[in-house]
């Protein structure tokens, strides 16, 4: 069934700042379609960005829409979501944003299992300053920083997420862009902290760096070496060097952060009482 999404753009800001090929308003329709199929009301759903080309996506949606400094996205997601725990809070982060300077607000929400849903745009590049290398950004590859290619192993953020304690954890590529929209639904319906990572194709810093085509070519390089989680269990670690794994890696049902902490509240209260 498709579902409209005008409604939830400001278009009055549009053109948006993008480059042409861009994965991430492939991502952002994701979203939105996610949030459309749930019928979310929009002024139940704030969505929260730090810096970098993927955290510019707030400015163009008509929600309840903070953004904020780099890195930060999180610890201001969080603050809203003790205030207003009635609310979907929706973070929208790039692999700069939330692996390397907000890593450790990353490692935090998901062990306090805050009721958050993450989507990191992983375009495994720095794009909105020129194409340096992230955390993100596989061992071999260039990057205006790396132009001999990347010494240092790239991180598995699903992984990291899940050992600190997230509720869900999910991965899709923008070659698969209506699994990654149930996703990010089904992120949006776990209580705790949810994240999902969206390989993304940064055709301008990536892409041209790494001599990897059209957009389209990128886009085809994702579902060419994707493989899902069930097949990918199945081998070798060694023949997984290079694919990109997606799947629905965990679902939990630890307790979420804002309910433990009214329960304090009601505790303070009665004891103020007494
Ligand atoms: Fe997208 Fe890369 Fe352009 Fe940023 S620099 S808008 S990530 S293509
Ligand atoms: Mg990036």
């Amino acid at each position: 069934m498709a579902v409209p999404i005008d409604d939830y753009l400001r278009t009055q800001f549009m053109p948006h700042i993008w480059c042409p090929g861009c994965g991430h308003g492939i991502i952002l329709g994701a979203v939105l379609r996610a949030i459309g199929r749930l019928d979310l009301p929009k002024d139940e759903v704030c969505i929260v960005s730090g810096i970098g080309c993927a955290s510019r996506a707030p400015g163009y949606l008509d929600f309840n829409t903070v953004h904020t400094t780099h890195g930060r996205a999180l610890a201001f997601a969080t603050g809203i979501k003790i205030a207003r725990p009635d609310l979907h809070v929706i973070v929208l982060t790039g692999d700069g944003d939330a692996a390397a300077i907000g890593g450790n607000h990353l490692i935090h929400a998901a062990r306090r299992n805050v009721g958050l849903t993450t989507v990191m745009f992983n375009n495994s590049i720095y794009g909105m300053t020129n194409g340096q290398y992230s955390p993100m950004t596989p061992r071999g590859r260039y990057a205006s920083t790396a132009p001999y290619g990347n010494v240092e192993r790239n991180f598995d953020m699903c992984e990291l997420v899940r050992a600190a304690g997230g509720n869900y954890v999910a991965r899709a590529t923008t070659a698969h862009a209506r699994q990654l929209s149930n996703y990010v639904e089904n992120a949006i319906q776990t209580p705790g902290f949810a994240f999902v990572e969206a390989v993304t194709q940064c055709p301008t810093y990536f892409g041209r760096r790494n001599k990897m085509g059209t957009p389209v070519d990128m886009i085809e390089w994702f579902r060419k070496n994707s493989i899902n989680a069930a097949a990918a269990a199945k081998l070798d670690p060694a023949d997984l060097d290079g694919k990109i794994i997606i799947g629905e890696f965990y679902r939990g049902d630890a307790p979420e952060y804002t309910e433990v902490y009214d329960e304090v509240i009601e505790r303070a209260k009665e004891a103020a009482a007494r």
